[in-house]
């Protein structure tokens, strides 16, 4: 079993250890220690990082993971270590500290929540820049009432209470009356019980500041609804709330600078574009009506009569979609029309639902058995591509089969 050293004091920065077991791979090495500082993952707290140090060799801690036994990995620098032999640890202090912070302020967040809603908090996790709780509450969670969690979460903070750990063998029933949440039956003792007096009591396994306000400031970030009755709630504390403000910020002036009217706020711009946007594109439908009106006519001056039918074919430039579109477009507002359009790859055939009765889904499979590739569609609208020939060959022969096949069916 290793001596958890960091529960005898949670600011031990450096120690002094032993090693009882080694295991190393490729370049990697997992120590086994009888003392550690390190914190293992658990408890929605990440593992520790820093440096472990011996006489020759060095091993830079990345991953701290076990209950009992705790073991601690990472890159190896020097010669293999030996189990019995002395080692320095350090601590990467300022990541440690801040995990602190955040899971003090946890504590006092999941208080207020369940002091003001009545709602128990049932997951939690600190992540490098932000921490999120998921709450069990089934009602409506707003932004007032966020922002009123918070403002209760920082008198707490700014109150400058302890926070006191006790480890019980058996929890007094006194004391198991006032646990913010009935206690698992998974947690058998040692009971390691944190409390905020007036404020919070509850079993925890983690690492915590002595006095609330070293959290610094508690600031609510974002929250969502997660399913029917679970909210989460992200939230951050102590230097982290101040890079992750700066980061927000940041964010918040280059956007406006990129405007073309940099007053603030940020808001009424991003109305004020969205506007614009929406008149530039009720121009931009309409001026691509009106082109449609005149490639339409001048398309249809040009076009073949075939068994009294009149046909368009034509060599498209534009992509497939556009292409697409128009086509769609003339035939619908023209009788007794067909449409062959070829572009880059691609063929469109379409018909006026009353013109004629040749399936354009039949003229396609004739062209493909010549050309090659695929596609398929309907009576009236038949999408191919991935053709063996140039566009214009796949064109004359689009041309020809529709020939035929309308010869076909207006000849007796
Ligand atoms: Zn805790």
């Amino acid at each position: 079993m290793t001596e958890k050293l960091f529960y005898a004091d949670a600011y031990l920065r450096d120690a002094e250890s032993v090693i009882r077991k080694v295991e190393v791979e490729d370049g990697k090495a997992r120590i086994l220690l009888e003392g550690t500082i390190f914190y293992p993952e658990g408890g929605g707290q990440p593992s520790d990082r820093g440096i472990i140090a011996g006489e020759g060799f060095r091993i830079t801690v990345e991953k701290v993971e076990g209950k009992e036994e705790i073991w601690h990995g990472g890159r190896l620098e020097g010669r293999v270590p030996e189990p019995g032999e002395s080692v320095r640890l350090f601590l990467d202090w300022k990541r440690r500290y801040e995990n602190m912070k955040a899971h003090t302020g946890q504590h006092i967040l999941s208080a207020v929540i369940k002091d003001l809603l009545d709602a128990n908090t049932t997951g939690f996790q600190i992540f490098e820049t932000y921490n999120k709780i998921e709450i069990d509450y089934p009602g409506e969670l707003t932004w007032d009432t966020v922002l009123e969690v918070e403002r209760r979460a920082n008198e707490v903070v700014w109150r400058d209470l302890p926070v006191e750990v006790e480890v019980y063998g058996e929890l007094p029933a006194e004391l198991r009356k006032k646990l913010r949440k009935e206690l698992s039956d998974k947690v058998k003792p040692p009971i390691r019980i944190v409390s905020i007096p007036g404020v919070d009591v509850i079993p925890c396994g983690g690492t915590h500041v002595r006095s609330t306000r070293e959290v610094g400031v508690i600031k609510v970030v974002n929250f969502y609804r997660k399913s029917r009755k679970l909210w989460r709630i992200e939230f951050v504390c102590g230097n982290r709330a101040l890079e992750y403000l700066d980061e927000l910020l940041g964010d918040y002036w280059r956007s406006l600078d990129r405007m073309p009217n940099k007053n603030r706020p940020l808001t009424e711009r991003v109305g004020e574009l969205k506007a614009e946007l929406e008149t530039l594109k009720a121009q931009k439908d309409s001026l691509r009506r009106s082109l449609w009106d005149w490639k339409a006519r001048a398309l249809l001056e040009t076009a073949e009569e075939i068994k009294g039918v009149r046909v368009v074919s034509y060599i498209e430039e534009a992509p497939l979609k556009d292409a697409q579109a128009f086509t769609v477009y003339l035939v619908d507002r023209n009788p007794n029309t067909v449409a062959l359009v070829v572009g880059d790859n691609y063929a469109i055939f379409a018909r006026n639902r009353e013109a004629g009765r040749v399936s354009m889904r039949e003229l396609l499979k004739d062209v493909l058995s010549t050309v090659g590739g695929g596609g398929g569609g309907s009576e009236v609208l038949a999408r191919g591509g991935g053709f063996k020939v140039a566009p214009e060959e796949v064109l004359r022969l689009a041309l020809e089969a529709l020939k035929d096949r309308l010869g076909g069916t207006t000849s007796p």
